[in-house]
């Protein structure tokens, strides 16, 4: 069997939205199933939509998706002389012509065949004047149809008659977009093509001229579109639409993939994959055809799954970095070591690294910058419950060990010895010692933050 080459063709005029994001993660996994290539081609021939800045994000995010690509990123636009060179080469052996009707005229052509009751079209008129200048159009076969086996929608075939003398390149001189990109798949190798279903009425155009050209014809297969949980296309009120804002809502990587990939493949009814199991699982027999629907509060649940199974030293990374974005200075002064400890008491409930962030907001600030709730601190720092605080302080102070367990039992101790219940000082202690009524368990709060920090900590509040 041929090695599958496959391949992504973005046009750099916005950034990599979630559409875009799981039609290159199918055809990285097309190809990565198949122990075959994925190729990355940047169709940037629309200069005036086109931008450097769309083009670096979209490399960006297919990093950050882990989508990595094989060889040089192909720019199209730096081809065109070679898509001229093609277009000359099918002038040469009479597969296309030189036309010199205006505007005008095929307009007229057009409105006349309607008026006839036939699809409107190119009528020909150039296609055996010999003329030298002017645009190139494609010789379409005047009969016959033009067919293939969509990998997502089964048989395909178009009437030959259906189908226009397409212009190959305009008279500017530039070559036109079904061309390039059938010279441009061409020349790359590419012999597996996966890509959304807007394109599909371009595919039998594009097979025309890989026949004309006596190429071989790659296989295509057209994924359905995305749309919104009210069934209407996915658009930006529907949530975030491009693949970085979910990195900047602390969405992880492979979360994102899992549920792109859940966007239209399915395995059973499983749901949650790794990078792995997706590639040894994928096959596009799998792909549905129908769009398929865009469900945030599923999309959070995927994430909070990889947030529980994540390994927590990166996770804390993951932590540090975006506190650095946040605020520089208070990542500088973090303790890394502490925040590391806290990762394992947080990731059951984070939704996100944003959430888990906020909520490791008390392992993160030290005792003399920690910030207090002022309602937590008047209902539970008050006369009654200070001086137990300071006792008990001065009982851990005494602690040969500080561990969960020794804590654990100093603390049964002190209820027996003061005869009271441990909701009596369990929120005092935990709005002593985060500034907040929520966090993790007290035991492993004080472990993850150590003595010294703990006590610091009720002595701050002592003061409050
Ligand atoms: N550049 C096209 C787009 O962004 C994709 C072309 C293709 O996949 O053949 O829609």
């Amino acid at each position: 069997m041929t090695k599958i080459v496959s391949r992504f063709a973005p046009s750099p005029t916005g950034f990599l939205h979630i559409g875009g994001a799981r039609t290159a993660l199918f055809s990285w996994l097309l190809a990565r199933a198949a122990g075959g290539e994925f190729r990355l081609r940047i169709e940037d021939t629309d200069r005036e939509r086109s931008t450097q800045e769309a083009t670096d994000a979209i490399i960006d995010s297919m990093k950050w998706l882990g989508l990595e690509h094989d060889g040089e990123v192909v720019f199209q636009s730096t081809r065109a002389d070679r898509h001229n060179e093609v277009i000359d080469t099918l002038i040469e052996n009479g597969h296309a012509y030189y036309c010199q009707c205006s505007k005008e005229d095929v307009d007229a052509m057009r409105e006349k065949a309607m008026k006839e009751g036939r699809k409107p079209k190119y009528d020909g008129t150039c296609r055996d004047k010999g003329l030298t200048s002017g645009v190139v159009r494609l010789k379409a076969p005047l009969e016959g149809f033009t067919g293939y086996v969509d990998m997502v929608k089964g048989p395909i075939n178009v009437e030959n008659t259906e189908m226009d003398d397409m212009i190959l390149r305009r008279s500017d001189g530039t070559p036109t977009y079904n061309l390039a990109v059938v010279v441009d798949d061409h020349d790359m190798g590419v012999n597996t093509v996966l890509r959304g279903d807007d394109h599909v009425n371009n595919t039998p155009r594009q097979i025309l001229i890989y026949k004309a050209m006596g190429w071989d014809v790659p296989r295509f297969g057209h994924v359905p579109m995305i749309l919104g949980p009210d069934k209407k296309k996915l658009s930006k009120r529907h949530g975030a639409l491009s693949v970085m804002e979910y990195e900047k809502m602390g969405y992880l990587p492979e979360a994102v993939c899992n549920y792109l990939a859940r966007l239209g493949w399915s395995h059973g009814d499983q749901e949650l994959f790794t990078m792995d199991e997706m590639v040894e699982l994928f096959s596009t027999d799998n792909l549905g055809r129908s769009p398929s629907v865009f469900d945030l509060t599923k999309f959070e649940w995927v994430n909070g799954q990889y947030m529980q199974k994540a390994d927590p030293e990166r996770l804390a990374d993951m932590l540090m970095d975006f506190l650095a974005r946040q605020d520089a200075d208070a990542a500088a002064k973090a303790d890394r070591a502490t925040i590391a400890k806290a990762v394992p008491l947080l990731q059951q409930r984070a939704k996100s690294l944003v959430d888990m962030l906020e909520q490791a907001g008390p392992f993160i600030a030290d005792a003399a910058q920690l910030d207090y709730d002022e309602k937590a601190v008047a209902k539970f720092l008050n006369e009654e419950t200070k001086p137990l605080l300071e006792e008990i302080a001065a009982r851990m102070d005494a602690l040969e060990e500080f561990s969960e367990q020794t804590l654990e039992d100093l603390h049964r101790q002190f209820l027996e010895d003061k005869d009271i219940k441990f909701k009596v000082i369990a929120q005092p202690i935990r709005v002593a010692l985060t500034g907040r009524t929520q966090s993790p368990g007290l035991f492993e709060t004080m472990t993850a933050l150590g003595r010294e920090q703990t006590l610091a900590r009720i002595r701050r509040a002592l003061a409050l």
